[in-house]
This record gives C-alpha cells, sequence and structure tokens, in this order.
C-alpha cells in the first residue's frame, strides 16, 4: 500500500469524511497502477478519483481537461489545500507559463492541468519523459472524456491524439472520466483512447431527487408563469431557451413580472456574463434565462429548478442541463414543454442543407430518442436511465407519469396544441 491512504488524503487534505459510491475502489484501482474509465454523473466527484491517486503515488499527475475557463478554479481550490499544483492553457501569458514549465522542471508540482493541444506538443512531451525519468509520473487523467467522441455533444479534435500517451508512456496509468455515459460513446471512448483492457467503474444516473415534468405547449408564459408561481418562489433555477433572442425576450417578460431574472447567452460581452454568473452563484434566488452556453461547470447546490422552454439536443444534453438542479439533495424540478411543431422544425432544421451524412443521422437519432422520452407514459426516472444502459424499477412516485398515470393518449388533443402555437 502507498505510504499516504487514500482515505487519510481524503480526511487531512480534502476534508471529507467517506467516499462517495465508487469512489474508493476507482482510487484503489489506479493507486495500484490500473486503467479506469469512470462513468459518474455530473457533480458526483470524478476529480477526487485521480486527485487522490496522483497524490498517493510517486510523481506528477497530469490531468487532461478541454475546459481552460475551470482549470484556474480547480487548481485555486487544490492551493487552497496544500496541494502544489498548477495549469497551462492558453489563458496564461508567456512568463507565467514559463514558471510553470520551471516548477515542473524542478519537480515542485503535483498536478498539473493542461489542455490537450499544449500537451501534445514536441517540445511538452519530451519534457514529460525527462520528468518521467527523474521523479516518475504518477498518471494521465483525461477528464471529459466524451470529447474523444465525433458523435458526442462535444467533440474535440485533439482528443483524438491522446493515444500517444499510451504509445510513449505505458507503464503510467490512465483513467477516463466522463458524465456522458451512453453505450456508443462509451465504446468509442475506449476503443478511441486504446483503454479497452480498462477497469470500467460505472455509477447510477439516478438522480432521485428531481422530479420530472414535461407538458405540452399552450400558452407557454403563462405555463411557466404558473409553474414559477405554485412551486418556485423565491427559488434559484435556470431556464433553457434555444435562441439569443427568446432568452433576451423571456428575461425581460419575467424581470417586468416582479422576478429576478438573467440572461445569458454567448452574444454578450464576457464582462456582463461573468456579472450575470456570479450573482446566480452568488446570491439567492436568481433566474438564469440561458442559452446552453450556459451551465458548463456550474456547481451551484441550491439550484431548485431547470425549466425548458425549448427541445433539448439530445438525451444527453437534456441530462446534462437538468443535473445543474438539485445537487444538494433536496427536491427539484426538471420542467419541459415542447410541442410537436418544435420537433418538426428541428427535424427540418437537421435535414436541411447538404446530404443526409452520418452526423446527421446521428442527431435525427438522438432527437427521436428525445421525443420517444417525451411521449412516454413510464416513469421517467426509468426512461432516463434506460437510455444510459442501467435498470431501474419505475414508479419512483414523483413524476408525472407516475403521480397521473395517462390511461390513453389524447392524440387529436395533442396535434391540435401543436398547430395552434
Ligand atoms: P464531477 O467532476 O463528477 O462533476 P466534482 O469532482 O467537481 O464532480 O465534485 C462535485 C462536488 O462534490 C465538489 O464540490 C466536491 O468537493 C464534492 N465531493 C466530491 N467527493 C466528495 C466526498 N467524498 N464527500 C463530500 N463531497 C464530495
Ligand atoms: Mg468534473
Amino acid at each position: 500500500m502507498p505510504d499516504h491512504p487514500p482515505n487519510k488524503i481524503l480526511r487531512d487534505v480534502f476534508g471529507f469524511p467517506s467516499f462517495r459510491d465508487n469512489q474508493e475502489s476507482v482510487i484503489d484501482h489506479v493507486t495500484r497502477g490500473g486503467d479506469a474509465l469512470v462513468l459518474m454523473p455530473t457533480g458526483g466527484g470524478k476529480s477526487l478519483c485521480y486527485q487522490i491517486p496522483a497524490l498517493c503515488r510517486r510523481g506528477l499527475g497530469i490531468v487532461i481537461s478541454p475546459l481552460i475557463a475551470l482549470m484556474q478554479d480547480q487548481v485555486d481550490t487544490l492551493k487552497q489545500l496544500g496541494v502544489s499544483a498548477a495549469f497551462l492553457n492558453s489563458s496564461l501569458d508567456a512568463e507565467s507559463a514559463r514558471e510553470v514549465l520551471r516548477q515542473l522542471q524542478r519537480n515542485e508540482l503535483k498536478l498539473l492541468y493542461v489542455a490537450p493541444e499544449r500537451l501534445m506538443t514536441d517540445t511538452f512531451l519530451n519534457l514529460l519523459e525527462r520528468l518521467q525519468k527523474d521523479n516518475g509520473i504518477a498518471l494521465f487523467a483525461i477528464d471529459e472524456a466524451h470529447c474523444v467522441s465525433q458523435w458526442g455533444h462535444d467533440f474535440r479534435p485533439e482528443y483524438r491524439a491522446l493515444t500517444v500517451l499510451h504509445e510513449r508512456f505505458p507503464n503510467v496509468p490512465r483513467i477516463a472520466l466522463t458524465a456522458t455515459a451512453d453505450s456508443p460513446t462509451r465504446r468509442e471512448i475506449l476503443e478511441r483512447l486504446a483503454l479497452e483492457k480498462a477497469k470500467q467503474f460505472v455509477s447510477s444516473f439516478d438522480r432521485p431527487n428531481i422530479r420530472y415534468r414535461i407538458t405540452l405547449k399552450a400558452n407557454v408564459r403563462q405555463q411557466l408563469k404558473a409553474f414559477l408561481e405554485t412551486e418556485h418562489p423565491g427559488d434559484a433555477g435556470i431556464i433553457y431557451c434555444l435562441s439569443r433572442n427568446k432568452v433576451e425576450d423571456t428575461a425581460e417578460w419575467l424581470k417586468a413580472q416582479g422576478w429576478d431574472a438573467l440572461p445569458y447567452h454567448a452574444g454578450l460581452d464576457a464582462a456582463k456574463r461573468s456579472k450575470y454568473q456570479n450573482r446566480f452563484l452568488r446570491e439567492e434566488g436568481v433566474i438564469m434565462v440561458a442559452t446552453v452556453a450556459f451551465g458548463m461547470g456550474i456547481d451551484k447546490p441550491n439550484v431548485r429548478f431547470v425549466a425548458h422552454l425549448d427541445l433539448p439536443k439530445s438525451l444527453e444534453a437534456y441530462y446534462q442541463e437538468i443535473g445543474r438542479a438539485g445537487r444538494d439533495g433536496l427536491p427539484a424540478n426538471a420542467w419541459m414543454t415542447y410541442s410537436l411543431a418544435d420537433v418538426v422544425s428541428m427535424r427540418q432544421m437537421l435535414m436541411s442543407g447538404n446530404a443526409l451524412d452520418e452526423r446527421k443521422q446521428v442527431e435525427l437519432q438522438k432527437l427521436d430518442a428525445l421525443l420517444g422520452y417525451c411521449e412516454s407514459i413510464e416513469c421517467r426516472h426509468q426512461t432516463v436511465v434506460r437510455y444510459f444502459g442501467e435498470e431501474h424499477p419505475g414508479n419512483c412516485g414523483q413524476c408525472d407519469n407516475c403521480l397521473v398515470p395517462v390511461e390513453t393518449w389524447d392524440a387529436t388533443q395533442a396535434a391540435q396544441m401543436a398547430l395552434s402555437c
């Protein structure tokens, strides 16, 4: 066993009394030098799965992440805990980057976060080889590993090159982590990262405290108003819309109704975005009306609802988005309103333009799966986790379908509603 046992590091460095579900077995496996694929929902605690083995093993732990904005945060947190950590990405000026390289050469770092394009340069790989001979490399952690998947929602071509790590450092354990667990993506990760022999650790993707509710669109603003007034006065929440215009309009309208609502989309300048994000994170009861540009890495425990005024692209995207609600484990609502007309226009958007290539086919299938979920009369928890390859007994007793079972589906009424909006 290592000199620093994992549970001692968990307590002494991170200040937590106990591990969460798979953390301990992942950490044990990687600390002993094994490769791992970790599938764990967002907020589940993936970071400790590589941070602790890196601290238990000799040498430097390298964390590859595409999320430049989050590296600084993670590194600051680690430093506050007394762990010597740094990051290397395009946000650093030349002098700061040189300082990190100096720290590396002096073996002063225990954890280095690095953007994939930085890692894959010849100079950097050569430096790693020297470090490997010198003080050793504890592990490579490949965070957000679904970025390697061409069909996923967040493809990063640089991730494809990461197999080089295995070729040049065959003895260094690798741990890939993601919250995207559908089986095609999982297979692609294992294959593309040459992790076929890795041990897989799959956590449950069920979020028992989330109450799923899906309704057909009628008068959306009235529906939203009724939802907020009856269930969420004074609560923090996120409302997702497809377009920037709709984000602005909805936020304006909510403000006029007396709600503390803010808009967020990629068209706002950076200063506004960070100001609004900070208000949402730090103050109580702020409603963020946003496009999907908002949310990556948002770790606010008491988001009480996530509402969708438009359909997300896929069940994975939906799951990621609603995953920002109820991180504190207390009840939270995932509320969505949709219309068949939305589905038709999304299909048309996908099919327009060039020939129906493989990528579009996949996107259409994903949209169909999402529509299947919307129209399903089964327990929502069951449908969601089944999509991620997991069994669920059903009858959660709190989603719309369990609370008000649909005896017969009134297609005429649904079609009329679709045409009227
Ligand atoms: P993920 O990367 O899976 O989305 P993080 O690693 O960012 O999740 O962890 C989410 C939150 O859970 C963090 O605030 C982290 O400190 C906390 N956390 C992780 N593991 C534990 C644990 N064993 N005990 C208590 N809190 C934990
Ligand atoms: Mg993470």
